[in-house]
């Protein structure tokens, strides 16, 4: 089974597990390596509730350790940090990459302006919106992330329709560009699990962003994006498959920035 690079732990206020029990998981999926990226806290002061904060880094280090403790021998574990994209978070991005040798930062686009569209909280603001604009807008932040260079993997690419909202017609007309900005970017994107057991009912990203992704050479891995043990590694021979139908062979590997690949 393909490593599992992104996973949270309880840090995050909405994450359960001990570093012991996720181990064992990863142990029990057959995953190939269990890296850990936990959201990661934001510049500006804190805002919203559902990420670590800055004074807690020394702790989740802590975690990540423990987790290795328990692992020795069995499983290699990764380190990293799902990162939000905002807009001017450039230098802070730079800022959280000097704090530890992570093995690689995850970017992800969960914020619209100061809207986190993602959270159920705010599916009111879904009602009022026109999903062809927010479409739009999500997109140019996916490939304006791409374009920052700030990260190694582009999380959940699609997250957009979690709650089913899609725009009518092609939607390579969203895709397209974005892949664009990805390919010359050299990052790499996720198969994110979660998506299958969202409304959407899809894998992040849909079968056709993924063959659209793999025709401009992007590299892949797969995630979960666990956030309890009983999470970890979960449906990846289902992911497996689908990212075999969009034509990929392999999946990369991360070792402290060092890019390696394992066949699928
Ligand atoms: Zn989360
Ligand atoms: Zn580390
Ligand atoms: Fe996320
Ligand atoms: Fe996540």
């Amino acid at each position: 089974m393909p490593a599992d690079y992104h996973t949270h732990t309880p840090l995050c206020h909405h994450a359960m597990g001990e570093p012991e029990e996720m181990i064992d998981a990863a142990l029990a999926a057959g995953v190939s390596e269990y890296g850990i990226s936990d959201h990661a806290p934001v510049g500006e002061g804190y805002f919203d509730d559902w990420r670590m904060t800055y004074d807690k880094l020394p702790q989740y280090l802590d975690w990540i350790e423990r987790a290795r403790v328990h692992a020795k021998g069995r499983i290699p574990v990764r380190c990293g940090l799902e990162c939000d994209w905002l807009s001017g978070c450039e230098s802070w991005i730079a800022q959280l990459r000097r704090e530890h040798d992570w093995d690689y930062l995850i970017g992800s686009v969960h914020y619209l302006g100061t809207w986190d569209f993602d959270n159920p909280q705010w599916l009111g603001r879904w009602a009022e919106s026109d999903v062809d604009e927010v479409w739009s807008l999500y997109w140019k932040e996916y490939a304006a992330m791409a374009e920052s260079q700030c990260f190694d993997i582009l999380g959940h690419p699609d997250l957009v329709k979690k709650f089913q909202h899609r725009p009518l017609g092609d939607l390579r007309r969203f895709y397209e560009p974005a892949i664009e900005a990805i390919a010359i970017s050299g990052c790499a994107i996720e198969l994110n699990t979660a998506g299958w057991h969202k409304p959407c009912a899809e894998a992040y990203p849909s079968l056709e962003f993924l063959e659209l992704a793999r025709g401009a050479g992007i590299p892949l891995v797969i995630s979960s994006d666990s956030h309890a043990p009983s999470e970890v590694g979960r449906d990846f021979p289902r992911a497996i498959e689908l990212a075999r139908q969009a034509g990929y062979t392999e999946t990369l590997l991360f070792d402290r920035g060092k890019r390696g690949t394992e066949p699928l």
